[in-house]
């Protein structure tokens, strides 16, 4: 029988996911919304340094800032996953890349399980991806988003088709194993064939992790405005309904688990074994530093993000400041909606009556129409998006969330 210990014992240490933003690229995609740009590349040094000071120093960093449970806890941090994300942190010097790695095992010493590079298909060599595999790299994230070079061509993507099979060459000549491949449905110019024979062509490389984003047309790109303002340019009028978009996104969720593929997140299927530790982390409100311009943190209560302007964040660390703009601490109804909002992203769903108990609330009477409709189901005591229904998430988020 195990005996309580007299000794006091350390805590034990949380799994830690951390991120890092290179907001580097070689063009502006026409449908990229994210906080990313074409910038000298004689930044790129100094960025690189000043993201690994960052990391190294970030408990004195936040020290001026309050966040006491970073300054204080810190400690009791493994990191489990390392994300370095953009924009195309492939861009960026492997030296300096792996300069970042060792950062973060020396601040946060763990068992660094899985280590991820975001690489665009045309920067890719065989001498990086060797680098890369050297510098303690494990997955390789690749933006492919198509394997049809009009499409690519229409929203500005540097890479064509030759250069997804030329980069999954070379990372395979690397010895990488555990690749990621995205692709996007709804580009303009996609029709059924086109997005079949994307398929057709990713399936053949049986890359170990999938991830399928819907084009998002919104204002903070440049082809959502000119489609939200019934423009003709950056291939506006040659872009796929919504009702073609939803059936690409569903002949792919038929075709992928026919390859064995686990639909395990809206956008995300994994072979046996493969999901991302690391993004998982997120739909489950696990906490995660980030660092670089631009990068969010969560601790479990409060979130956080650093400067945006990739200038203002390398003078700040340079001066020695932190590089923090915003920070939110979360009231018990944010962090309900961000549970219901995450959670249900996860086709496993989540526990109801768990969160019902941690958040004192009755959630039946919101849940019961949706059911009714049959948008969600419960599952082993579990609350889940209806797998078939998936094209229609939104509207069951904007109804649990009103
Ligand atoms: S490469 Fe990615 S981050 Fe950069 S502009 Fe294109 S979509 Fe945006």
């Amino acid at each position: 029988m195990n005996q309580p210990s007299t000794q006091s014992s350390p805590a034990p240490r949380t799994g830690l996911g951390v991120y890092v933003q290179v907001p580097f690229c070689q063009a502006k995609c026409s449908y990229c919304n994210f906080s990313t740009g074409v910038f000298r590349s004689e930044l790129y040094g100094s960025y690189a340094e000043a993201v690994r000071q960052e990391i190294l120093r970030h408990a004195t960093l936040y020290r001026s800032t309050g966040l006491r449970r970073w300054q204080n806890e810190t400690p009791q941090f493994a990191a489990e996953t390392l994300y370095i994300g953009g924009g195309t942190p492939s861009l960026l010097d492997p030296a300096a890349l792996a300069r970042m790695v060792q950062a973060v095992r020396d601040a946060f010493p763990g068992p660094l399980a899985e280590v991820t590079l975001e690489a665009d298909p045309e920067t890719i060599t065989e001498e990086k991806a060797r680098a890369w595999r050297d510098a303690g790299f494990n997955r390789i994230s690749l933006g492919a988003q198509s394997f049809d070079d009009r499409e690519l061509k229409a929203v500005g993507r540097r890479h064509r088709r030759a250069d997804i099979y030329a980069a999954a060459q070379a990372l395979g000549a690397a010895g990488f194993d555990n690749l990621s491949f995205d692709l996007i449905a709804g580009l303009p110019h996609q029709t059924a064939e086109s997005w079949q024979a994307s398929l057709d062509a990713l399936l053949d490389l049986a890359p170990a992790h999938i991830s399928i984003y819907m084009l998002e047309l919104d204002e903070g790109s440049r082809l959502g405005r000119e489609s939200l303002a019934g423009g003709a340019r950056y291939g506006v009028p040659a872009l796929p309904d919504d009702d073609a978009a939803a059936d690409f996104y569903e002949r792919a969720c038929e075709q992928l688990a026919r390859r064995g593929y686990e639909h395990y997140e809206i956008s995300n299927w994994a072979l046996p074994g493969r999901r991302s530790l690391h993004n998982i982390k997120y739909w489950r409100r696990e906490p995660y530093l980030g660092f670089g311009s631009g990068a969010h943190s969560f601790d479990g209560v409060e979130r956080f993000s650093n400067l945006h302007v990739p200038t203002d964040y390398v003078a700040a660390i340079r001066d020695g400041r932190a590089a923090l703009d915003h920070r939110e601490t979360l009231d018990s109804r944010q962090s309900l909606e961000e549970e219901l909002f995450l959670g249900l992203r996860q086709l496993e769903g989540i526990d109801l009556a768990r969160i019902e108990n941690r958040y004192r609330v009755a959630l039946g009477d919101l849940v019961r129409p949706l059911a009714e409709e049959g948008l969600v189901e419960m599952v082993d005591g579990r609350l889940r998006l209806v797998p078939s229904r998936l094209t229609v998430s939104s509207e069951v988020f904007v109804r649990l969330l009103a």
